[in-house]
């Protein structure tokens, strides 16, 4: 589906939708005003006149059933329009109970609409004569036009509770920017996957006894226009909790691993390239495989691409993870598991899952000067990732006193902006 444009503009007597349309988008009124009426034939019923802050066009959109009424702006109008996929996404991560009570209310919204609306179909045009049967069907639409303003006058009041507390509006300031913001990340990151406006960096991983790097970390990094650099903190769980993860996360993959390939063509000795595997990603079903065909086609010595797991990834889908694990570990690449200590830190996942390296995290590295618990911690996992035959990337390493404790404790390998920060493909190259 093509995504408009967040901001759209529509000119007086422009149709939003109109009843019977698929739902494909809601709107937030930024300005103007949009009138919303059912109509039979040349009779309209105006439902209701909305202005800025307002919302509309809800229901189709999450019930799927088709558009009931008919909204038109009455004056140039501008309207924030959050797609349907958006607001999937936001049903789904939604608490079953959610999802439950958000059903029925729509059931009982649909319910009372087609009874207004039948009331009004029944009646004739011509019925100006006051007749017994007008009377009883005037009477009829009155006590569900009644129950249907009573129902606006409800949301309106829940949107005025304290929780809303001066935004006088249905949807107030605070609201209004941040679903903006949301929907306009959301299409951002779409359109910059198409773009191709995201770039990686390497941050080399060294050997700690002779200093030689021996690899790389690949790190995502967003540039913009002005050439502002936005680190994955700012994005990726933007990018997780909208799924767009998924597709970030190939091109990724697909572009680490080429990277790799082209350090291979140019350079004698074997580099690996680490990627980092969000939680999210396992989601798909078709991860490994996905995975195991990028390393073919590309080209790359499956050997020389290293997984980064988080410990917390696997404390939240032990079984799944595993059983993926296995599987990526069948297609040659090699594991590890990172930000290692920051999670539970449950030493059984070491011996459970066939990872070949730990990383020690930055915050262990960097307290390990003050905090003598620290500095057992780091000493006893290194010594039990050496027994369990893995070896130990230690992460953050930003002093030649962290350096020091680390050697001493045979710390295979190390990364931090001691040696060098993430940088380009050309800088990194430089470094070799
Ligand atoms: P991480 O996997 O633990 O990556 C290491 C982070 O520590 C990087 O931050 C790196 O720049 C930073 N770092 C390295 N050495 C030092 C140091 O000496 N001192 C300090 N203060 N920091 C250091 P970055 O690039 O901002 O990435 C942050 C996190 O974002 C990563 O943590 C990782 O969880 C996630 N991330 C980065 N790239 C990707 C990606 O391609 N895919 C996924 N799924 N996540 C990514
Ligand atoms: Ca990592
Ligand atoms: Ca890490």
């Amino acid at each position: 589906m093509k995504l408009k444009d967040f901001s759209t503009y529509f000119d007086t007597n422009e149709f939003l939708f109109k009843e019977g349309d698929e739902g494909d988008f809601a709107y937030i009124i930024e300005t103007g005003s949009v009138e919303v009426s059912h109509q039979r034939g040349d009779r309209k019923l105006i439902l209701s006149n909305l202005g800025e802050g307002d919302v509309l066009g809800e229901g189709a959109v999450i019930d799927k059933l088709p558009r009931t009424a008919t909204a038109r702006a009455i004056e140039p109008t501008r309207v924030i329009a959050i797609p349907v996929d958006y607001i999937d996404q936001k049903i789904n991560a939604a608490d079953p109970t959610v999802r439950l009570f958000l059903r029925l209310i729509m059931e009982r919204y649909r319910d009372m609409y087609s009874r207004l609306t039948h009331v009004f179909e029944g009646m004739s045009p011509f019925d100006t004569e006051p007749t017994e049967s007008l009377a009883s069907t005037t009477s009829e639409l009155k006590s569900v036009m009644a129950q249907y303003l009573d129902m606006q006058q409800r949301i309106s009041t829940a949107m005025n509770m304290p929780a809303y507390k001066g935004e006088n509006k249905v949807v107030g300031e605070q609201t209004l920017l941040s679903t903006k913001l949301s929907v306009t990340e959301q299409k951002s990151i779409k359109s910059a996957l198409q773009n191709d406006e995201f770039c990686l960096h390497y941050q080399p991983i060294l050997d700690l006894e002779n200093e030689k790097i021996i690899g790389c970390e690949a790190l995502v990094r967003w540039p913009d226009q002005s050439g502002k650099i936005a680190l994955p903190s700012e994005f990726i769980p933007r990018a997780e909790m909208t799924g767009l993860i998924i597709d970030l996360g190939y091109w990724i993959a697909r572009e680490a691993c080429t990277f790799q390939g082209r350090l291979a063509r140019q350079f004698r000795q074997p580099l690996f390239v680490s990627i980092n595997l969000s939680g999210k990603q396992f989601d798909d079903k078709n991860l490994i495989d996905s995975l195991a065909d990028i390393m073919d086609e590309t080209g790359v010595v499956h050997e020389q691409i290293k997984f980064e797991i988080t410990e917390t990834l696997l404390m939240e889908n032990p079984k799944l993870a595993g059983n993926s694990l296995e599987r990526l570990k069948e297609t040659g690449a090699k594991l590890a598991i990172d930000d290692f200590g920051t999670g539970y830190s449950s030493f059984s996942y070491l011996h459970q899952f066939p990872f070949d390296t730990l990383k020690i995290d930055r915050s262990f590295v960097s307290t390990m000067s003050r905090n003598e618990k620290s500095h057992e911690i780091v000493k006893s996992l290194i010594n039990l990732s050496h027994d369990l035959g893995m070896d130990v990337v230690a992460e953050g390493i930003e002093s030649n006193y962290e350096l020091d404790m680390l050697l001493q404790h045979r710390t295979d390998f190390g990364q931090g902006f001691y040696f060098s920060k993430a940088v380009a493909e050309e800088e990194f190259i430089k470094l070799l």
